[in-house]
């Protein structure tokens, strides 16, 4: 006998189900994604003689253990977490736990001053610190001055070197230090890990803590929350982006405490690809070894690390036999179009040239060299210099360059003015404090670009890093794009300095190859090829670049270098005079 049934039931039903409520985007389902799809895909961490091996399953696991331990700590909604760590295993699986329990995690910079070190952290309110046995004695030394004042807990994460054993029977270290083991330790048999309750959250809840490199001024907090980590992630994965499939190992040659290494770990665990973490260094050799052993396909980096790695490579030709790298992500500062030729012709190797800010989470543009149908027409030299312009901007990032009184210049690749965007991963999706002249929720981002005809943003040059010569604007990026093009060149900073009659004039400096020399007449020589004269740099410095904690070429410090020597521009060198 059948029960007679109304005819529209099942269509109810159907329409129950699907009538919940809108569904969160969520960091945990990028890791348990991987988990599911690609659970042996695999994970490597560098850093030592031996790099460490696991795998997707095996690192969901550990992570829910951590949370566990974490949740048992009583981080909560809202906690923040900090660490000071290089690119290992706890931070990777910190970078996890901390956000799916509903806390943000800040990972703190160690190389910033011990002054900006303990800014962050109080300013991030960090009430755990996990940190790297290397930097025991800072964290003591600040804990003990009383200006950690926000951490609880002090939590070592690696055996201490022989030295600080702790001969007196005190473990040294700062007040109530615990390791990593004892930490995990109370909380080691709450569940398998891998059944651990992760709490429901809300998308728009903070993930993490971010503050800006510093290459301006003083570090500046961003918070990054869990719907904006999964848009940029989805929007890195793009082949327009980075091309991502679970046929890829990455590495990323960026650190978390640089823009949560760029979102790469997320994107590894969305996509089941193989995740390749450098530790400490970020060496060129180091980094080649890596490569090698752990068939890396995809690599991530600021400029400066892929010209230290073409200067390796070149040193040593047979040395590193790099084969299966594809994809090389450029972002942070301009590439040059020798460099793209260099990983082209040498390593077969596309360099993707990207613009992006720790605001944005952190990445904004994209540059393939083929991504619309139009590009299929361009000549081969067309083709080639796309990577003077940083690309496209992701989905839902929108930009716009405006003038000095607010108003949107024409996107024709000539037009130059201040760029600024929004969208949904633009300081974690919410609207910005209105500033002044730029309604509507844009957040202007300190650079000057331009748009071509083909949405394509060309980043001119920071607006503080212009150099202005009587009246006019020289761009501090295209001078060192053409100084880095002669042989021997490993790094150059161009920076204006003060001038009684032109206002600015630029100087350069120059950090060589070991038993190369360079003059400021070969260099003007150089220049003259393909600038007016008035554009050249006046002086030449040749000494080493320093850089940032994020490896990109710090010109607040040489600035500040050049003013503690009193340096002066040599009389009479300047255009006029
Ligand atoms: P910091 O400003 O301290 O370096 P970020 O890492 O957030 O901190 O850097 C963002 C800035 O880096 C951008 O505003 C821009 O000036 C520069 N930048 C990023 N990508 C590029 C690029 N492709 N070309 C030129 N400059 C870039």
């Amino acid at each position: 006998m059948f029960r007679s049934v109304s005819p529209q039931a099942p269509r109810r039903a159907y329409l129950a189900a699907v009538h919940t409520p809108l569904q969160p985007l969520l960091l945990k389902s990028l890791l348990l994604r991987g988990a599911e799809i690609a659970p042996h895909s695999p994970i490597v961490v560098g850093g030592g003689a031996s790099p460490t091996r696991l795998d997707w399953a095996a690192l969901r696991d550990r992570i829910a253990r951590l949370g566990a331990a974490l949740d048992g700590a009583g981080i909560g909604l809202n906690a923040r977490v900090g660490t000071l760590l290089w690119s290992d295993l706890h931070h990777l699986e910190l970078s996890f736990a901390v956000p799916l329990l509903g806390a943000m995690l800040h990972p703190a910079n160690p190389r910033l001053s011990d002054d900006e070190l303990a800014y962050t952290i109080a300013a991030a309110e960090d009430r755990l610190l996990f940190y790297d046995p290397e930097f025991e004695p800072r964290i003591e030394a600040l804990a003990r001055a009383g200006r950690l004042p926000t951490v609880e807990r002090f939590i070592r994460c690696g055996p201490l070197p022989e030295q600080r054993g702790g001969g007196n029977g005190q473990l040294p270290g700062p007040p109530g230090v615990e390791t990593w083991e004892r930490f995990l330790g109370a909380d080691i048999d709450r569940g398998d890990a891998s059944g651990f309750d992760w709490p429901d959250l809300d998308e728009s809840q903070p993930a993490a803590i971010c503050f800006t490199g510093g290459t301006t001024g003083t570090p500046k907090q961003v918070v990054y929350t869990h719907r904006s980590c999964c848009l940029h992630t989805l929007g890195l994965a793009l082949t327009d982006t980075m091309s991502l499939s679970g046929t890829d190992t990455i590495l990323p040659a960026v650190h978390f405490f640089h823009a949560m290494a760029w979102g790469i770990p997320y994107a590894a665990a969305m996509t089941g690809a193989g995740l390749v973490l450098p530790g400490r260094s970020l060496a060129p050799e180091e980094l080649l070894h890596l490569m090698i052993e752990a068939r890396v396909t995809l690599s991530i980096g600021v400029p400066t690390v892929w010209l230290l790695m073409r200067a390796a490579i070149e040193r040593h030709p047979d040395l590193y036999p790099v084969r299966h790298l594809r994809r090389v992500f450029c972002g942070g500062g301009a590439p040059t179009l020798e460099l793209s030729e260099f990983f082209r012709r040498r390593l077969d190797c596309e360099l993707i040239h990207s613009w992006g800010m720790t605001e944005l989470n952190p990445v904004g543009t994209s540059g393939r060299e083929i991504a619309v149908v139009e590009d299929l027409d361009l000549d081969p030299i067309e083709r080639r210099e796309h990577i003077l312009a940083a690309g496209r901007p992701l989905p839902g990032l929108d930009a716009e360059i405006l003038d000095d009184s607010g108003r949107a210049l024409p996107h024709d690749g000539e037009a130059v003015g201040l760029l600024v965007v929004r969208g949904p991963c633009v300081l974690g999706g919410f609207a910005p404090t209105p500033t002044e002249g730029v309604p509507g929720g844009w957040m202007p981002t300190g650079d000057m670009a331009s748009i071509d005809p083909r949405g394509r943003i060309l980043i001119r040059d920071r607006e503080k890093d212009l150099i202005k010569s009587g009246g006019e604007w020289i761009s501090s990026i295209a001078l060192e794009r053409l100084i880095l093009s002669i042989p021997a060149v490993r790094l150059v900073a161009v920076v204006a300095r003060p001038h009684p009659h032109w206002q600015e004039r630029p100087v350069a400096i120059v950090e060589l190859d070991a038993g190369h020399t360079l003059t400021l007449a070969t260099l003007q020589a150089h220049l003259g090829a393909s600038l007016p004269r008035w554009q050249i740099p006046d002086d030449l410095l040749l000494e080493p670049i320093p850089l940032t904690g994020t490896g990109k070429i710090d010109k607040k410090r040489i600035r500040a270098l050049l003013d503690e020597r009193g340096y002066r521009l040599p009389v009479g060198s300047s255009p006029g005079e």
